[in-house]
């Protein structure tokens, strides 16, 4: 059965909370299924307008998931509520914690070749029975022989961190290599979990101030903080018209 979906500027995202994903995506990882998961916030969902490769690889994705306040604030104005933001980071470690407790294997590709070896030795050490299928810096230009490789070493999760758009792009135009696995775009993850970047504290996160934080300490992030703001502007004007229009 199809889960619930609500669509925001033609993003079929799923309703799902945290804990109904993980059932899902345990229950396909038993069955040796794969999974593509994008984890779209406002910004990604911009990007989908002026790059249709880039809406199609979303689109591509068997679950797309509400990271950011903005697109649940947008379901809600939207009249089809998702009931709670599911990030792509925390979302990351659960996954891990369950890799690690079933011994299943990890690929991690993407941040500088410094950066990613930190983040797969910080792995290492707090999920010792975590299996490293392997890993790979971010900055290659054959997309197709990287993919090939990471594949070849079939693993049950292939961790992302390339950036958006070009994580996205790389899953979905390789994931038919991939017979089974979870194949999701983390972002900016490793440079967390490398100790390069601090994540916000917990409270900006609970007051929906995740975006400010990263403002404050990544100033040179303010034109995409924009691209945020437009993103609800836009779906409020949608609303407006709708109105107007009914
Ligand atoms: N990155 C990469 N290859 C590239 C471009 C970026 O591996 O060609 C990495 C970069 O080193 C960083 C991550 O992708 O670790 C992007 O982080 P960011 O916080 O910008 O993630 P986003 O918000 O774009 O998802």
């Amino acid at each position: 059965m199809d889960n619930e979906k609500v669509e925001v500027m033609q993003i079929p995202f799923d309703k799902l909370t945290q804990k109904e994903l993980l059932k899902h995506l345990y229950k396909r990882i038993e069955k040796n299924q794969r999974t593509f998961i994008v984890t779209a916030n406002p910004e990604i969902v911009m990007q989908t307008r002026i790059d249709h490769i880039y809406k199609e690889s979303v689109q591509s994705a068997d679950y797309i998931i509400p990271d950011g306040a903005g697109i649940v604030v947008a379901s809600k104005i939207l009249g089809n509520p998702i009931e709670e933001r599911v990030t792509g980071f925390d979302l990351m470690f659960r996954l891990l914690s369950y890799a690690d407790k079933h011994n299943l294997s990890c690929y991690f590709l993407g941040a500088t070749e410094e950066v990613n070896e930190r983040a797969v030795n910080h792995v290492m050490s707090q999920y010792p029975g975590i299996v490293i299928a392997g890993r790979h810096n971010g900055y290659f230009t054959n997309d197709e022989e990287v993919a090939e490789h990471v594949a070849a070493t079939k693993p049950d999760f292939v961790f992302a961190a390339l950036g958006f758009p070009k994580q996205e792009k790389w899953i979905a135009a390789h994931q038919h290599l991939f017979e089974k696995g979870v194949l999701m775009g983390v972002g900016g993850v490793f440079d967390i979990l490398a100790g390069q970047v601090s994540r916000a504290p917990r409270i900006w996160i609970k007051l929906n101030l995740e975006w400010a934080y990263r403002l404050v300490k990544q100033p040179f992030r303010w034109k995409r903080i924009l691209k945020a703001f437009e993103f609800m502007f836009r779906i409020v004007l949608g609303r407006n018209k709708n109105k107007a229009g009914s």
